[in-house]
């Protein structure tokens, strides 16, 4: 069957989640609904404490929201079963944060393998780290590479597993420009050659340029949405 180019692969309505702290109520998301197509580059960008990382945990099943639907591939997650979140973050999801979260003890072929033990189909360790440029480094530990290069090998580790959906908070946070474009070439390069469907969290417009969608939040909602025309490439870019 040829691939519907306009597929879905994970659609959410009216997501509303408060957070309950004592007598507390934080409104995070005021009713967000989000389409993901297949093979799209989207970019969710919005001022800090906007609602993008409470977004983007729902999504991938970390977190559950107070109401509103998740359905991937034609199939409604049930947000209220730890099992089915479990088994869908497992199987289906690779995330990417600020911080990598490595294990220092171990190197960039180990921290990468410990996920693909467990995965249904991996690509071996030294696939997923040469195709984040890391294909010379699969033998160092963490302290003996630079921030871009442990947040490549973290990319790699979410990859390796073929995730259907990839989700990066804020992956370049903690990096300088320079480094950070590599960082983003890797996320286009999956993006592109494996069609891995991917959503990037930033606050810097500049990062947004790279998207083929561009998601605007705002006090927990999304306020704009636009399609990028003229997607440019990480090398283009400065910040
Ligand atoms: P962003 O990623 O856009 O910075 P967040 O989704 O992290 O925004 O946060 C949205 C709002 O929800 C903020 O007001 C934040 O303080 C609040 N919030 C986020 N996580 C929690 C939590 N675990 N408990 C209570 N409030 C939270
Ligand atoms: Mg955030």
């Amino acid at each position: 069957m040829e691939k519907d180019a306009s597929a879905t692969a994970l659609q959410a309505r009216d997501l509303i989640k408060i957070y309950r702290m004592g007598t507390v109520e934080v409104h995070a998301l005021r009713g967000v609904d989000v389409d993901l197509r297949d093979g799209e580059l989207v970019v969710l960008l919005g001022p800090s404490g906007s609602g993008k990382s409470t977004l983007l945990n729902i999504l991938g099943g970390l977190d559950r929201p107070t109401s509103g639907s998740v359905v991937f591939r034609d199939r409604e997650l049930d947000m209220n079963n730890a099992r089915t979140l479990n088994l869908y973050r497992r199987n289906h999801v690779g995330f990417v944060f600020q911080f990598y979260n490595l294990i220092p003890s171990l190197t960039a072929r180990e921290n990468v393998a410990l996920v693909t033990e467990i995965a249904r189909d991996p690509m071996p360790p030294s696939e997923a780290l040469a195709m984040v440029g890391l294909g010379d480094r699969l033998d160092r530990f963490p302290a003996q590479l630079s921030g871009g290069e442990q947040q490549r090998v973290a990319i790699a580790r979410a990859i390796a597993k073929r995730p259907d959906l990839l989700l990066c908070d804020e992956p370049t946070g903690a990096l300088d420009s320079k480094t950070g474009i590599l960082v983003l070439d890797a996320i286009l390069r999956i993006n592109r050659e494996l069609g891995t469907t991917t959503a990037l969290i930033t606050h810097n417009a500049v990062i947004a340029e790279i998207a083929n969608r561009v998601l605007y939040f705002a006090d927990g909602r999304i306020v704009e949405t636009r399609r990028n025309s003229g997607q440019r490439a990480p090398s283009e870019l400065a910040w």
